[in-house]
């Protein structure tokens, strides 16, 4: 059985090294904000120092930090996993970053003999939670085989989706497809609210038909409870969304629909609410929200 190395237990870290620990591993962890990852430290999970030492000391290595900088930083910073990686080591990237960042890691990985892929997830902070992610995996499919079965320890979706870049391209499908599920939810409920609608019926019985979507089951009930709090940064998901259109406009497409969310995003970003949830983009049209 491998020995797992984990950096990065934040709102999505903590809940995979759960699973991984539920299922028998020993993990190690590191995480920038030492405390964060105390509960894990108490559960058993063994804390190591920097991204090197758990290199050092770990068969399979998982990071799952914010922004591409901080992957740039845990991988080639200093006492970074490339310092101490040993050779037929497995890096995985679950972190949602650009595909460039991740076709490099696969080359360098390549040139210490290890091996790469790039994996990330979708399905929140309750998929984490709850061990059911979507995972979208880019890299070599022998090395995709060695660590599936890992996979599906937090996984409920997991497909391999091409070479190395090809998983976090995939996401960013997906944030694009998203970005139109949150537009679409938020706009929902401020036409509800001003039609004089009970806005709970709506939700549930809009959820029942063509409109029904995982963003209105999810996070339609938070924005009713005026629950504002991460699930999934909106200083990450602004990330996500630039990068795709980064990635566009490199290929040459136009995605106008994803460009306006992001500019609704940034607006919300701008009045002081990008450390809250998603769901928070309600509070451009409901100012006085708590
Ligand atoms: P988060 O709670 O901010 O977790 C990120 C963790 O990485 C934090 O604990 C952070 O440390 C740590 N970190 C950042 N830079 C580091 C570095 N240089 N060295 C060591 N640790 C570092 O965010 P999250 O919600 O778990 O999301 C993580 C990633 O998954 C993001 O890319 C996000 O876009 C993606 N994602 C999130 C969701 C979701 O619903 N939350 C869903 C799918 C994908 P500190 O404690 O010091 O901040």
């Amino acid at each position: 059985m491998k020995t797992i190395g984990f950096i990065g237990t934040g709102v999505m870290g903590a809940s995979i090294v759960g699973h991984l620990m539920d299922a028998g591993y020993e993990v190690n962890v590191y995480n920038r904000t030492k405390h964060k990852a105390e509960p894990l430290i108490n559960r058993g999970a063994v804390w190591k120092d920097t991204p090197e030492e758990i290199a050092a000391s770990s068969e399979l290595i998982f990071t799952m930090v914010g922004f591409p900088e901080d992957v740039e930083e845990v991988y080639y910073g200093e006492n970074g996993i490339f310092d101490g990686i040993r050779p037929d080591t497995i890096v995985v990237d679950l972190t949602t970053s650009k595909p460039s960042i991740a076709q490099k890691i696969y080359e360098t990985a390549k040139q210490k003999d290890a091996a790469s892929l790039d994996a990330p997830v979708s399905g929140g902070d309750l998929g984490a939670k709850n061990g059911t992610v979507t995972t979208m995996v880019g890299g070599d499919e022998s090395v995709f085989e060695e660590v599936k079965s890992i996979f599906m320890i937090f996984s409920g979706t997991l497909e391999l989706q091409g070479p190395a870049g090809s998983g976090q391209h995939t996401k960013m499908a997906n944030q694009i497809m998203i970005a139109g599920t949150m537009t679409g939810l938020t706009e929902l409920l401020v036409y509800a609210d001003a039609a004089g609608l009970n806005k709970e019926k709506v939700l549930k019985t809009v959820g029942g038909g063509s409109a029904a979507n995982w963003s209105l089951q999810n996070y339609g009930p938070r924005i009713l409870k005026e629950d504002y709090s991460a699930g999934f940064f909106v200083k990450h998901f602004i990330k996500d969304l630039k990068i795709a259109l980064e990635e566009a406009d490199r290929m040459g497409i136009e995605l106008p629909a994803t460009k306006k969310a992001k500019a609704l995003y940034d607006q919300l970003k701008d009045d002081g609410h990008g450390d809250e949830g998603t769901q928070a983009l309600i509070r451009l049209w409901w100012k006085d929200a708590e």
